[in-house]
């Protein structure tokens, strides 16, 4: 089958490889959509980063040429031994988590921050960027007739943003800034919007995801070149400021701007994947005694609340999608596209 690997920084390729067959306890999936996330970008662009290259990853025992692709959902081709509750035909979503099952924060249900934790898509054991992909029966989501594989593939995004609003304390009826309108920053709006949210506010400075922000429901669209984001997020939410501030940028002058527009005893929630250590303003932060955490991935519930989200209209999130690319286009048409064009695309699905 073809499936496009990992070999190193900027070298990836649609190679063929042999069609996985499901083991026992296992699933066999036809993948329909994988979405390319900024991870895969950075991966491309930087990496090896998340991909082993030197040894072996403790869990997969796989060394790069790894397939990629993290996020993707598509029809059961077949199923291993012992697997009775998934039948051959069912769409479903795959959650992407490989884990250790011994550590304390497996023991405890939260394998997304599992101390050898993997992904399928970086770690080996194949990836949603081939026409094939074996997991374990646990990896595996059933989606309802509702819910298309193309929004499907949507899934493994929505989760970090649902975890992220679930860790971060918010509740129904609150205020929350969010920094940043890329796939996960919009995510975020949705997620926030379906768990009941007041306002929500975002700050971005590309045209298209601002106009994207408005159309997906945000009250607010600001651009922090042109508003002062915090002086309009504080006069939104009766003087105070939100109650919940987001990062989903990742740099010092986004955190900033979340920190000091986050109304006092507010949480800052950090979602960004940082590329240097962040400068932190510890007085901001304790003049107005706010609490700055952190979220990771997703874990548990998260992956069926979304499923269910998306059935039941909480989570309409189709226009995040902005193109569709075949396979054997992936490398130029989907990875050097999202690069060169970032501003013109929030998520971009290849049809393996
Ligand atoms: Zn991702
Ligand atoms: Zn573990």
């Amino acid at each position: 089958m073809r499936a496009l690997r990992f070999h190193g920084r900027q070298d990836l390729r649609i190679d063929d490889v042999p069609e996985p067959e499901a083991g026992p306890g296992q699933i066999k999936v036809k993948v329909d959509w994988c979405g390319i996330c900024g991870t895969d970008l950075h991966e491309f662009q930087a990496g090896p980063i998340y991909v082993p290259s030197t040894a072996p990853h403790p869990l997969t025992g796989e060394l790069a040429p790894v397939v990629m692709g993290h996020e993707f959902a598509g029809r059961v081709a077949a199923v291993g031994e012992g697997v009775t509750d998934v039948q051959v035909g069912d769409a479903v979503t795959v959650e992407p988590s490989i884990r250790c099952d011994a550590c304390v924060a497996c023991e405890d249900g939260r394998y997304n921050i599992c101390e050898t934790r993997g992904v399928y898509g970086l770690s080996g054991w194949g990836g949603g960027l081939a026409e094939y992909c074996v997991v374990d029966r646990r990896n595996v989501h059933i989606l309802p007739p509702s819910v298309p594989t193309d929004v499907g593939a949507l899934v493994e995004p929505l989760a970090v943003a649902w975890h992220a609003v679930r860790n971060s304390g918010f509740e129904a009826g609150q205020d929350a800034l969010v920094v940043g309108a890329g796939p996960i920053g919009l995510a975020l709006l949705l997620c926030l919007k379906a768990h009941g949210a007041r306002w929500v506010g975002i700050s971005e400075m590309s045209a298209a995801r601002k106009q994207l922000a408005g159309q997906l429901g945000a009250d607010d669209v600001l651009d922090p070149r042109t508003d002062d984001v915090v002086d309009r997020a504080r006069k939104a939410t009766g003087g105070t400021g939100p109650h919940v501030a987001f990062d989903a940028s990742g740099l010092p002058v986004t955190l900033e701007t979340a920190i000091t527009a986050v109304r006092t005893r507010g949480t800052v929630c950090n979602v960004a994947i940082w590329e240097e250590p962040a400068p932190v303003d510890m007085q901001l932060l304790q003049n107005g005694e706010k609490t700055l955490r952190s979220t990771l991935c997703y874990a548990g519930d998260d992956y069926p609340e979304v499923v269910a989200a998306l059935s039941d209209g909480r989570l309409s999130p189709g226009a995040l999608i902005t193109a569709r690319v075949p396979l054997d286009e992936a490398v130029d048409g989907g990875f050097r596209q999202l690069l060169d064009n970032k501003d013109q695309h929030v998520k971009l699905l290849i049809a393996p």
